[in-house]
């Protein structure tokens, strides 16, 4: 099959990406799974914005604190200055952020934010806007969208891209080659036993760059979530307790019932605190109280969150929860500049599978949805001045490719391969 752009992953990455490039190209988009199984749709707590230029240096302050001054400050400086356009371009394609009655955005707050800046759709961000962005592709004749397509490698040939081999449901091999390939593939969680991640994030777009000598910065940076609700089932995912809960006033307690931390530390700090109180009490869990948030705010703001819990039995209105740590993020990725573009030649990364040094070394709570959103954005426009002046490529090479690969051992391989170099360092 043959594409003009070729973007793998239908988060809300790649479908902004997709939303940002000319309707006058053929675009493709795969999917490993449906087109709703994202991580973009479990989002929570909310997105990033500049709450007015007075909140500029609070907000890269808290972005640098965050990421322990790790953060490449070029990108910190990008997101922040792009983010009222891309909720412009948010609001335009449809997506309702809660507002207060003077029609004015209302902003709430989470852990390590100094101001209130975070836009919200109760809690469910991620869900009202990555379904406004699908139903916006869903419109638009220039894009395919095929779902349980798989990446399995790319066709690349002296250091360029010319799309990617995939598999479809019935493991059946094909390529399809593309002028310009981007990899929006998500998250790591699939890899780990506890994740509020999808299980079929397995980091594969990591895997094949690693494979294919493309670079990769940072793939030990790895952030867990404080907290999310414990269970002693085996369950296909942790359920978040979005940190904006504590950003409302929900407490933390010990076995006691004693408070024993700052709520509202950045989240490595306050997981390793609660890691040394369970080890201190002897538990699995500490207690998260939520019975401290106004009940007009717990029930308008985080109706979820609520159903969620009296679900698995705890009725969050006359009882605490028992919360416990589990993977959540991946700071590090495939190294791309402030364009998005890899090492690779016609290949670019976006979302949470890049690395553009925003988050340094922790993300701070709500800067992933804006800045998937911003760069990749950001690639989009690199490609249409790319196409300016794309000269006719070479043939790609395609003899290396073995299309009675044996998929399984593949699967085995890739993840061994990336969980054995993020453990190495
Ligand atoms: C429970 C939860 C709550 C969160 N809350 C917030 C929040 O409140 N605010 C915030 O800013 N961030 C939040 N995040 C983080 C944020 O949601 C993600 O970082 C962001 O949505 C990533 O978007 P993405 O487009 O890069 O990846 P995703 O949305 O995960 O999409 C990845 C896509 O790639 C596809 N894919 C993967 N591998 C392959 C392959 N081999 N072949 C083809 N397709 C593939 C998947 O099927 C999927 O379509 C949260 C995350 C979780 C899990």
């Amino acid at each position: 099959m043959n594409t003009e752009i070729l973007i793998v992953g239908s988060g809300c990455a790649g479908l902004y990406a997709a939303l940002t490039l000319p309707k006058e190209r053929q675009i493709t988009i795969i999917t490993k799974s449906d087109l709703e199984s994202s991580d973009s749709f479990l989002a929570q707590g909310g997105m990033c914005m500049l709450n007015g230029k007075d909140d500029y240096d609070s907000y890269y302050e808290d972005t640098m604190k965050a990421g322990h001054y790790e953060n490449d400050p070029r990108s910190v400086e990008l997101m922040i200055k792009s983010s009222p356009e891309v909720v412009d371009d948010l609001v335009d394609f449809g997506v309702d952020f809660t507002r207060n009655e003077d029609g004015t955005f209302a902003f709430t707050k989470e852990g390590a934010h100094s101001n209130k800046r975070i836009l919200f759709h109760k809690d469910i961000t991620g869900k009202e806007i990555t379904s406004n962005l699908l139903a916006q592709v869903k419109n638009r004749e220039n894009i395919t969208l095929m779902q349980h397509t798989t990446l399995v490698d790319l066709l690349c040939y002296d250091n360029t891209c010319y799309g990617a081999v995939v598999t479809d449901c019935n493991n059946v091999v094909s390529h399809i080659k593309a002028d310009y390939t981007l990899l929006a593939t998500g998250g790591i969680g699939g890899l780990y036993r506890h994740s509020t991640n999808y299980k079929h994030l397995t980091a594969d777009a990591i895997a094949i760059a690693l494979n294919r000598g493309i670079e990769t910065k940072n793939l030990d940076y790895v952030q867990i979530h404080p907290t999310t609700l414990y269970s002693d089932k085996e369950e296909e995912r942790s359920f978040l307790i979005s940190e904006s809960v504590r950003g409302e006033g929900a407490r933390l307690y010990d076995k006691n019932v004693n408070p024993f931390v700052n709520e509202l530390l950045p989240r490595d700090l306050l997981t390793k605190a609660i890691y040394e109180q369970m080890k201190k009490d002897g538990t699995n869990y500490v207690w998260e109280d939520l019975r401290t948030i106004p009940s007009q705010e717990l029930h308008s703001h985080f109706p979820n969150i609520v159903a969620h819990c009296l679900k698995m039995g705890y009725d969050v209105t006359k009882e605490c929860i028992p919360v416990v740590p589990a993977q959540h993020y991946f700071m590090g990725g495939i190294k791309v500049n402030y364009e998005s573009k890899t090492s690779m030649e016609h290949l670019y990364a976006i979302g949470e599978t890049a690395c553009n040094g925003v988050h340094g070394k922790n993300r701070l709570a709500s800067n992933s949805l804006l800045e998937s959103l911003v760069f990749a954005k950001r690639a989009a426009l690199d490609i249409i001045n790319k196409y300016e002046t794309l000269p006719d490529k070479d043939t790609a090479d395609m003899s290396n490719i073995d299309s009675h690969t044996d998929l399984d051992a593949l699967k085995t391989y890739y993840s061994k391969l990336v969980l054995d170099k993020i453990n190495a360092i």
